[in-house]
């Protein structure tokens, strides 16, 4: 059974992650959607809340799940006997950050492999900062981010 870990803080989850999601989950057996809870961090939705709007968004997938953990992804992909982290690559800008994060997890865990995916080039530019930033100013999140999600974004900004 191949299970691959695609963490990342979803604040909240875009169409540019469910087009990731949607992909890998024809290539892995299971895929766990996995929220990094950074206490550092502020986020605009809860933990809690980024889950259900996730698990509303990704009801069509059946091999898809969603946790929430906080501290290291390497210690969540051990005890959950996955082998493979998948993340996006929308543009340049995020090349050297990730190869960064690939390369202490692996020294960190030499059994596990950083799987970068290109972006649609539908869904490249989209970005949870940007639609908060849309939503923000009562912008169109229309094919920016699921409905459910879309829902949840004018409430909070209210
Ligand atoms: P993080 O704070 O860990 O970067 P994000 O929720 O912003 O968390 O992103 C999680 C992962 O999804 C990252 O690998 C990011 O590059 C990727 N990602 C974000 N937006 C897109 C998009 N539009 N297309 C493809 N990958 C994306």
């Amino acid at each position: 059974m191949k299970t691959a870990i695609y963490p990342g803080s979803f604040d909240p989850i875009t169409v540019g992650h469910v087009d990731i999601i949607e992909r890998i989950s024809k290539i892995f057996d299971h895929v766990i959607v996995l929220i990094s809870e950074t206490p550092h961090k502020s986020y605009l939705f809860s933990s809690p809340e980024r889950k259900n709007l996730i698990e509303e968004s990704l009801r069509h997938l059946k091999n898809v799940s969603v946790d929430i953990h906080e501290g290291l992804t390497v210690d969540y992909i051990k005890k959950n006997r996955a082998q493979v982290i998948v993340r996006g690559l929308r543009a340049v800008v995020d090349f050297e950050y990730e190869m960064t994060m690939a390369n202490i997890n692996k020294k960190l865990d030499p059994e596990l492999e950083t799987l970068l995916v290109f972006a649609s080039p539908e869904t490249y530019y989209v970005s949870s900062r940007g639609v908060k930033e849309v939503a923000r100013y009562n912008g169109s999140l229309e094919g920016l981010v699921p409905d459910v999600v879309k829902k949840s974004l004018m409430k909070k900004m209210k």
